[in-house]
């Protein structure tokens, strides 16, 4: 518990920005797959994959040891390669760009709107060139981002999109879930232990494509096969190696407490609403900083609550940031624009491409959000930061 007395803070604990919910029914899944004969490469892989399918709407799922990996994966199944060129939000992990140089391909980065953080889209098609294969919209902080009026841009240039989804498992657009494709060839999630469920580490793809679907499986095993066999088997032992794929391979033990976790996603999600419904209620016309709000038409997943400080505030962001931690506030900043990082300036990306994400970057800090916020902590997260601002 902690206790707070006028003028200062006696903190005896701190709240994260975000964590997992793990229960006993979680911890026993868990401990039943290590008594059985498969810890990995078993069953539990496909009932997750095809669970989650159900869940989003989406007619197959293929399971990965990371989110990460499973842009990879994704990107590699689209075909992506040398001489191809990629756009996506430079408000993002760093990952969804990653995936993309990995292939060989090049990544731009396209600018965002102050209110949400996404992509805005006027500017993408301005970004689109002949080399351009595909978009990558990444559902900032779990609002997503407007897909139709994505993909009519898309369909005109005949370039596909995959959604980076990590922020955004239980999300709605237009009553209908991410991840239900109606917009996009595939989309990415990640079970990482901030995001929604966790396995731990961990990703899926989900796609209604019986063609990616082959790849991705391929991908994320080496490359390798029995099916569809290129030359005629030898014997019953034989596989065959088609293309260069790696060991992304998730376990089973991971599957299992994905498929527990899963039982409890509608509940996360509603709390995360509930939560964030409060928070803007809370935080309605104070004088320090803005809100995200949902648009009309989406439900967001509420990964992050965002608030975004207002001009007079902007240049002390540092300041305020450490005195939150400091009172007992784990706030995080999502995100420092991609391409601001020393790798992505080496290969020549500068400051000022994406002015809006950077304006974005310099206000943001995301405050704690997770389902097992009580009242108490809610009320909590607002004092600190009104006492913290105020006296900045
Ligand atoms: C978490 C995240 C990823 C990567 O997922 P991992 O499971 O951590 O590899 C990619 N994109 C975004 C936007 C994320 O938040």
């Amino acid at each position: 518990m902690w206790k707070r007395i006028k003028g200062g803070f006696f903190i005896s604990k701190f709240l994260p920005y975000g964590k997992q919910f793990i229960d006993d029914e979680d911890i026993d899944s868990v401990v039943e797959v290590l008594k059985e004969d498969f810890i990995t490469q078993g069953p539990r892989i496909n009932e997750f994959e095809e669970k989650i399918a159900d869940y989003v709407g989406a007619k197959y799922a293929v399971a990965f040891n990371s989110g990460t990996s499973a842009l990879h994966g994704a990107y590699f199944a689209l075909g992506l390669g040398k001489g191809d060129e990629m756009i996506t939000s430079p408000n993002t992990f760093v990952a969804s760009s990653n995936a993309a140089l990995y292939l060989g391909a090049k990544a731009r980065f396209s600018d965002v709107e102050k209110e949400t953080g996404n992509l805005d889209i006027s500017k993408v098609e301005e970004n689109i060139s002949d080399n351009t294969k595909l978009i990558t919209p990444v559902h900032y902080s779990g609002n997503p981002v407007d897909m139709k009026e994505l993909s009519e841009i898309a369909e005109k240039h005949d370039v596909k999109i995959i959604e980076d989804g990590a922020h955004a498992l239980g999300a709605k657009y237009n009553n209908k879930k991410v991840g239900s494709l109606e917009y996009s060839e595939m989309a990415m999630f990640s079970f990482h232990p901030v995001k929604h469920i966790t396995t731990g580490e961990g990703g899926i793809i989900v796609t209604n494509d019986d063609e990616y679907y082959d790849k991705l499986n391929l991908f994320r095993s080496h490359g390798i096969t029995k099916n569809n066999l290129v030359n005629e088997a030898d014997g019953d032992w034989y596989y065959e190696m088609q293309d260069l794929g790696f060991n992304y391979r998730i376990t089973d033990i991971q599957c299992a407490l994905g498929i527990s976790q899963l039982k409890k996603l509608d509940d996360f999600v509603k709390n995360r609403r509930r939560i964030a419904k409060t928070y803007d209620e809370l935080f309605e016309d104070n004088p320090y900083f803005d809100v995200v709000l949902e648009k009309e038409n989406n439900e967001s997943a509420y990964h992050l609550y965002p608030i975004l400080l207002k001009d007079e505030y902007k240049s002390k962001k540092a300041e305020i940031f450490s005195r939150l931690r400091a009172n007992g506030l784990g706030v995080q900043v999502h995100y420092i624009p991609v391409y601001l990082q020393p790798y992505y300036q080496n290969l020549g990306f500068k400051k000022g491409e994406c002015p809006v994400c950077e304006d974005f970057y310099q206000r943001e800090i995301s405050i704690p959000m997770f389902p097992t916020l009580t009242d108490e902590d809610i009320n909590f997260v607002k004092d600190t930061l009104f006492d913290t601002i105020s006296t900045i």
